[in-house]
């Protein structure tokens, strides 16, 4: 079974996705790492984000590999060609290149055709933007998830305070904004609700309590 969760930047995504992967002893894929990895290795390779043809050949050289630890579903580190980028992915800089990067056709189809191998005949949990209108249009459970703009700013600049960043609530909320932005109307596949997706609003409500909601959807599609 796939579990599809898709829905705007600091939505509550993977929090959410990650929590309910380990309840339901599901596998799980961050859709968004993979972007945020050629992102990566682009800045770090010197290649321009206005070269769609470089940014093509890296991202099909890119050998994304995720490891795990013991059974959890989560994983421990995501490396790109061997380089560890585990912490390297969410940073600032590639917070701000990775919409650039993830608008380029062949990037997405390089991505999609690893994403779709990779979840083969699996139960699994994916997250990121396209999965439940491209990647698996099929998905047996689509959710798409959203909150105020106000909460996931909130929620944004915890994050970065957390990894030690100094930012302001405006560099937060321009960042959110810019990248929703580039997601909603890039040409190839962008973010929309697909149309038998289910919404859930997160503003107010703990993670227990979306995973919850999820869980009883997993449990309609299969008591
Ligand atoms: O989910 P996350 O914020 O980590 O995603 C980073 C970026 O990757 C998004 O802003 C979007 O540009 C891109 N992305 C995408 N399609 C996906 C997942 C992420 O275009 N399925």
């Amino acid at each position: 079974m796939i579990v599809a969760i898709d829905g705007p930047a600091a939505s509550g995504k993977s929090t959410v996705a990650r929590a309910l992967a380990r309840r339901l002893g599901f596998r799980y894929l961050d859709t968004g790492a993979m972007y945020r990895a050629v992102a990566e290795e682009a800045l770090e390779q010197g290649v321009s984000l206005d070269d769609a043809a470089a940014l093509a050949e890296l991202a099909h050289a890119a050998m994304i590999a995720f490891e795990y630890a013991g059974d959890d579903p989560v994983y421990r580190r995501i490396t790109v060609r061997g380089r560890d980028v585990t912490v390297a992915i969410r940073t600032p800089e590639v917070d701000a290149a990775v919409s650039a990067v993830a608008r380029i056709p062949e990037v997405r189809s390089a991505m999609v055709a690893e994403q779709r191998r990779c979840a083969a005949g699996s139960d699994i949990v994916v997250e990121g933007r396209d999965i439940g209108t491209v990647v698996f249009p099929d998905a047996e459970v689509k959710v798409y998830l959203t909150a105020s703009a106000r909460e996931r700013a909130a929620r944004r600049l915890k994050d970065r305070a957390g990894a030690g960043y100094e930012a302001t609530l405006e560099d937060v909320v321009s960042d959110i904004a810019r990248r929703d932005e580039v997601d909603t109307t890039r040409e190839t596949s962008p973010l929309t609700v697909a149309e038998d997706a289910v919404t859930v609003d997160t503003t107010g409500r703990t993670v227990d309590e979306v995973v919850e909601a999820i869980e009883r959807l997993v449990h309609v599609r299969r008591p």
